[in-house]
């Protein structure tokens, strides 16, 4: 059975670990670098990033967590999980946090706005419909949810949703750099893959739609697959 390891600082982790569990996959809590050892993929949940990562940083998480993203281990980061892995984070309330990187992306931490502003919606997801069978479409979890505002030449686009009309961005300055972008294409991106990392902006742990960790379950099997056969077995006479 496959093991796939689930940062478990904060946040819905569980919910994720029993997403995993559905589809026959083991979940391991992971709140300790070592423990980092004892898997080849991880889940970075989603919940408040800013809370998650002091909690990261007094466990000495982030050294860790970056060797595991530069070793091009699968990592999967939901919602707050998504800013962390992203190389750039903006909106009002970043305060200096550290951020795991290695994703191609500047992400603003709240586009979708506060608690109260939470939604769902169906949200389109082509990929999603090739590789797991199934409808084109998913129902999208969006919980004070960010967005990705910018994405690099590498980052494929998985998903993408219209911005709102009641968006932050005419008032929100720390989105000037981006706005232009946005604007004129009047929609964000919240669903990206990057080589091992993929990241949503939505939280599929909270439905019963189980695609999107199959989705990444494949991508773990596959990397998997591909350090096994890259073994070179020695030559015995
Ligand atoms: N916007 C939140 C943050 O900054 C993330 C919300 C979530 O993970 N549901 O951490």
């Amino acid at each position: 059975m496959a093991i796939v390891g689930v940062l478990a600082l904060q946040g819905s982790f569980n919910e994720h670990i029993a997403a995993l569990r559905r589809l026959g996959v083991k979940g391991v809590e992971i709140k300790k670098p070592e423990q980092l050892q004892n898997v080849t993929s991880l889940i970075i949940p989603g919940g408040e990033s800013t809370t998650m990562a002091k909690l990261a940083e007094y466990h000495n998480l982030f050294p860790a967590l970056r060797e595991f993203v530069k070793m091009g281990r699968p990592v999967w980061g939901t919602c707050a999980g998504l800013i962390f892995l992203a190389d750039k984070a903006i909106g009002q309330k970043i305060g200096g946090q550290q951020l795991v990187g290695g994703l191609d992306c500047t992400v603003h931490r709240n586009f979708f706005g506060s608690q109260i502003q939470s939604f769902e919606a169906e949200v389109l997801a082509p990929e999603l419909a090739s590789k797991e069978g199934g409808p084109e479409t998913f129902r999208g979890v969006f919980i004070r949810a960010p967005a990705i505002l910018e994405a690099g030449p590498e980052v494929q686009v998985l998903a993408d949703y219209p911005v709102p009309s009641n968006s932050l961005l005419s008032s929100d300055p720390s989105i000037e750099n981006a706005k232009e972008n946005v604007e004129e294409q009047s929609k964000v991106i919240v669903a990206v893959r990057q080589g091992n990392i993929l990241a949503t902006a939505f939280h599929p742990e909270l439905t019963a739609d189980t695609r999107w960790h199959s989705y990444f379950i494949k991508m773990a099997n596959e990397n998997e697959e591909e350090a096994s056969s890259s073994i070179v077995p020695i030559e015995v006479d």
